[in-house]
């Protein structure tokens, strides 16, 4: 399939899906440089102008001091691409590098996310949009079960703890072998973030380990998002969905997910 029309297919049914884009939204991207938010940015210009919903969209970058390159790339290639496009320098996160130079991801993340709200506010927006893709999903998925003791994964909508924002991840049905020929084609400049490069983390680990799965089940992924909205709580091992007096009705059948991954 035209690879624009399998990235379309699969966001609309993840903006379908999960109610993720409504009348009225001004939906505001997260670009960080990637391959994917690149992608959903794409994506959801192209969703402004065919969806049945009025939306609008505009981006934004938060810059924590962990580009390996300079931005200018991409903020020439949003302005060429008529983005309304806001490039936020993180005073705080800047001097929390300095600072402390071996903080984890937990402090980062809650940095860039007070700065994230910040911006949008700025914009205007209520709807903020994430690049999480299928890989991410079943990644942390994995991880939550192996390393947490916790069957989770990312919520593909959620909202910030006040609710101004709505929180979305409109590439769940998308893989990273889409983002990254998508973008290539587009052209889409693509700048790496330090982090990315790090070697010895649980998730390169659990990337290396699909690798090796994939050889022999390529659909693995498509498995693990299907599991995700298949679950059998009666064959769990958690109290608060067993039926243990044998009184509870029989569960409904979820709706099937095989169809809308299947390309
Ligand atoms: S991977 Fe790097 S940029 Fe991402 S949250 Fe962790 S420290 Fe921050």
């Amino acid at each position: 399939m035209d690879l624009e029309k399998l990235l379309l297919r699969k966001v609309g049914e993840a903006v379908t899906r999960f109610k993720m884009i409504r009348e009225g939204d001004r939906v505001a991207v997260a670009v960080s440089g990637g391959k994917d938010s690149m992608t959903l940015l794409e994506a959801l210009l192209l969703l402004e102008k065919r969806a049945p919903v009025q939306f609008s969209v505009c981006a934004f970058t938060i810059e924590q001091g962990k580009f390996l390159r300079p931005f200018e790339p991409v903020g020439e290639y949003l302005k060429s691409r008529g983005v309304d496009w806001t490039y936020h320098h993180d005073r705080p996160s800047i001097r929390l590098i300095d600072e402390q130079p071996d903080h984890g991801c937990d402090l980062c993340s809650r940095y860039r996310r007070r700065a994230v709200y910040q911006v949008v506010r700025g914009l205007g927006a209520n709807v903020i949009a994430f690049g999480h893709t299928a890989d991410d999903f079943c990644e942390s998925f994995l991880r939550n079960a192996m390393y947490t003791g916790r069957i989770s994964s990312l919520p593909p909508v959620t909202w910030s703890r006040d609710r101004e924002f709505r929180l979305i991840r409109p590439l769940v049905f998308v893989s990273e072998d889409v983002t990254r020929k998508y973008a290539e084609s587009v052209g889409a400049p693509v700048i790496p973030c330090g982090c990315s490069q790090k070697t010895g983390t649980v998730r390169n680990s659990i990337r290396s380990m699909f690798a090796a799965f994939e050889q022999e089940h390529p659909r693995l992924k498509e498995s693990l998002l299907a599991a995700m909205g298949n679950l059998e709580t009666s064959r769990l091992l958690d109290t608060r969905y067993l039926d243990l007096d044998g009184q509870a009705a029989p569960d409904a059948e979820p709706e099937p997910l095989f169809p809308i991954l299947a390309e």
